[in-house]
């Protein structure tokens, strides 16, 4: 089974959009939760997707992104001048100067279990190291600082979460029995272009194309977000702002899982039986001479 975690996949913007590998077979809204702020925060929910359990649980929540992001010197001097402002509007104003120390580092308590050791994953925030996450962060910030095209940025964006779909593809074609990964970039493109419609569309559906070929190598496929995004096309009152409305979707029949909490195990009850193969180390077939020649030993 592959887990494609969609930052920011709204459920409206799906449907109205048709975007079918994005819905696949069987889809619904998923219901999510907020803790630190107003609205559902990435940091908050992907942990709860992962291992079941609220923020006081897992552990993590925006607030030790903000423990981390401070100790760095030049983010304190930001975290000062913005400090007299509500915990939101510092988060919102200091999101495009954050880097791979803060929220893309952050992980979840080590005592709490989670969907994937039985299983591969990787960018899943609060899970694994959030590289491509982090990497995505920098050029929203330099989106924010008007140094980057439209065209420029979008292509950035659709590459790097193109890489993470390739690398679900490889582990379906490994036939692991379960393997997730989390992109962000519609949840980024979600904010720079909550007041033009057709750009964010744009963006959909390169995911959707980049899903679709996805749909074809795995077995099964569960497709989820944290939360969606608030846009002028769907009367929102906060443009850019997350929005409640979340999705879960399916190659599989039946059921879907309520909420954010119930993803787990909905999945560990599908997965029941299949545990991951153990084998021995690999080994290499060619000289170690002519591999210490080529510099690669
Ligand atoms: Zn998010």
């Amino acid at each position: 089974m592959i887990v494609l975690g969609i930052d920011a996949a709204d459920y409206r913007l799906a449907k109205r959009w048709d975007l079918e590998n994005l819905l696949l077979d069987n889809h619904a809204s998923l219901e999510t939760f907020s803790h630190s702020l107003d609205t559902p925060s990435t940091i908050e929910v992907w942990p709860s997707i992962a291992t079941g359990l609220s923020p006081e649980e897992h552990g993590l929540s925006v607030g030790s992104g903000d423990r981390l992001e401070w100790e760095n010197p030049v983010l304190k001097l930001g975290s000062r001048i913005t400090s007299h402002l509500p915990t939101e509007v510092r988060y919102q104003l200091g999101r495009p100067f954050r880097r791979a120390s803060a929220l893309e580092s952050a992980r979840i308590d080590e005592s709490v279990s989670h969907l994937f050791e039985t299983g591969y994953v990787r960018n899943w925030p609060g899970i694994t190291p959030a590289r491509e996450w982090g990497r995505a962060s920098e050029w929203f910030g330099q989106v924010s600082r008007g140094e980057l095209t439209d065209d420029e940025y979008v292509r950035r964006e659709m590459g790097n979460d193109g890489q993470i779909i390739g690398w679900l593809e490889a582990q379906a074609l490994s036939d692991v029995s379960l393997a997730g990964a989390h992109i962000h970039g519609l949840d980024h493109l979600g904010h720079v272009y909550a007041k033009r419609p057709e750009k964010l569309r744009n963006g959909y559906e390169i995911v959707d194309t980049l899903v679709g070929q996805l749909r074809e190598l795995a077995d099964e496929l569960v497709i989820v977000s944290d939360h969606g995004m608030q846009q002028t096309l769907t009367d929102d009152p906060e443009p850019g702002v997350h929005s409640w409305h979340a999705m879960v979707s399916t190659t599989i029949d039946g059921e879907l899982p309520d909420s954010v909490f119930d993803v787990r195990s909905w999945i560990e009850a599908r997965l029941e039986g299949e545990t991951r193969a153990e084998n021995g180390a690999a080994t290499i077939d060619a000289p170690t001479e002519h591999l210490e020649d080529l510099g690669y030993l």
